[in-house]
């Protein structure tokens, strides 16, 4: 194994810098290095414990066979199971799972659930597959991983390109095999699967309430505060809805094909109206159309990036007009940009804080499938919020404990956290 130990990041060439495996590694360093961390535990972090591919061969509609490549990637069961997405997409690579997988260890420890990290993929193009032919690969893909997931041990969850559907069928493969049914394999499933209330806007919940925490630490106000959306998806269409309930003035929404600008503010709810009628955001008649690079630049208060990765890289960071970005996708900054946004003094809420509602709630369904008793939906969204404000506080009194940045913060509380678990647990043989 190649020596990391105690190096500080080196500079990153402009395609490093959109790799997520080196963008996760070089902030692992920079926290463990901050941290002090052992070598030996430096190693085993830094590393996946486990990476799974399988081929999997499928008989398509027309009766040809197809083989679909597939990843699964544990990267720390020390805190407990391995808790991690599955995303179906053409350009699914090890690399990014793996990158993925590590996230997740970080996340679930920064909000303090007994998770460790993982994350799945399956190279396909799921627009171009019938159902027929998604339900045969996800069956497929579950029997090849059986071993390897399951409550106790790693509990997949929807990510890109897979819904409550792909959870319901991954549990019922899984149900089989083992000759009764095991709800708490997977979550995201539909409520009456075993779903948990309130998991479909979890993420944007936990994103409405760490910007609300924000605000009160920068002594701002939600009527006076401006936002703008990237992404009117799962998670940027709960964030916006769940801000612009409290008061804030949401006034851009990006999508991947154009945007909308209204600097009174845009009705979030007939939006969502407009965008369940007509399939798309473009021709709402309450906003003016907009260029999709320029609103991210625009000026607002609160920057939600909350589509996909690598959006704010070295190319546009230093144009950014916000107080506060509070990060809904995973990984939408690069390393290289994180600087760029410390030097302009923007309050950064890092992915690993800022989208966790959702792996939270992910374990609330988890604990509910395995008592069997579910709670309600005012139940789910209480014991959210009490996690997601206890977390803000404890990364931003890490922050200015260490004298670094939120992001910095985040790792390293997170780093700590399943560091001290993995000593304690020791080395098996
Ligand atoms: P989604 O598919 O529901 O929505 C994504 C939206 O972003 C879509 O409307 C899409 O058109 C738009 N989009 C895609 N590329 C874009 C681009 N380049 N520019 C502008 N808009 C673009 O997905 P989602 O579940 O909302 O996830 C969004 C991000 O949040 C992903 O990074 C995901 O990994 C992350 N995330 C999701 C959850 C969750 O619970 N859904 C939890 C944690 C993190």
């Amino acid at each position: 194994m190649q020596s990391v130990v105690k190096e500080t990041a080196p500079a990153l060439t402009l395609a490093q810098e959109t790799n997520p495996w080196e963008a996760q590694a070089a902030r692992f360093d920079e926290a463990a290095h901050r941290l002090k961390l052992d070598d030996g535990i430096w190693k085993v972090l830094r590393y996946p414990a486990r990476e799974i591919i399988v081929h999997i061969p499928v008989q398509m509609d027309d009766g040809r066979i197809e083989v679909f490549t597939g990843y699964r990637v544990q990267h720390s069961v020390a805190r407990g199971p391995g808790k991690g997405g599955i995303r179906y997409a053409p350009d699914v690579s090890l690399d990014e799972v793996r990158a993925l997988a590590s996230w997740m260890t970080w996340k679930c420890a920064v909000v303090n659930i007994p998770f460790g990290g993982a994350k799945g993929g399956i190279i396909c193009d799921p627009k171009s597959m019938s159902q027929g032919e998604l339900e045969r690969m996800t069956r497929r893909y579950t029997a090849a991983l059986i071993e390897f997931i399951g409550p106790e041990k790693d509990v997949p969850a929807p990510d890109m390109n897979t819904n409550e559907q792909t959870m319901a069928w991954i549990m019922d493969t899984y149900s089989m095999h083992m000759g009764q049914t095991i709800n708490a394999v997977v979550t995201g499933k539909p409520v009456n699967l075993g779903g948990s209330r309130g998991r479909r806007e979890a993420t944007g919940r936990g994103i409405s309430i760490v910007t609300d925490q924000a605000l009160k630490h920068l002594n701002m106000v939600p009527a006076e505060t401006t936002v703008i959306v990237q992404g009117f998806g799962n998670v940027g269409s709960n964030s916006a809805k769940l801000l612009w309930d409290k008061g804030y003035k949401v006034i851009g929404i990006g999508e991947y094909d154009g945007a909308l600008f209204n600097a009174d503010g845009i009705d979030i709810s007939e939006l969502l109206e407009f965008k369940a009628k007509k399939g798309t955001i473009h021709g709402f008649p309450g906003a003016q159309a907009a260029d999709k690079d320029e609103i991210l630049v625009s000026k607002c208060d609160v920057l939600i990036p909350a589509a996909t990765e690598n959006v704010i890289t070295s190319r546009n960071a230093a144009k950014l007009q916000c107080r506060i970005l509070c990060e809904g996708a995973n990984g939408p900054t690069t390393t290289v940009a994180d600087k760029i946004l410390e030097e302009k003094g923007i309050f950064v809420i890092p992915d690993i804080l800022a989208n966790a509602g959702g792996v939270t709630t992910s374990y609330f369904e988890w604990v509910q499938d395995r008592m069997g008793y579910f709670w309600t939906e005012d139940e789910v969204n209480q014991r959210l919020e009490r996690i997601m404000i206890d977390s803000f506080n404890d990364v931003l009194q890490y922050s200015v404990a260490h004298g670094v940045n939120n992001r910095t913060a985040a790792y390293m509380l997170a780093i700590d956290r399943v560091a001290y678990t993995t000593k304690q647990r020791g080395m098996y043989a």
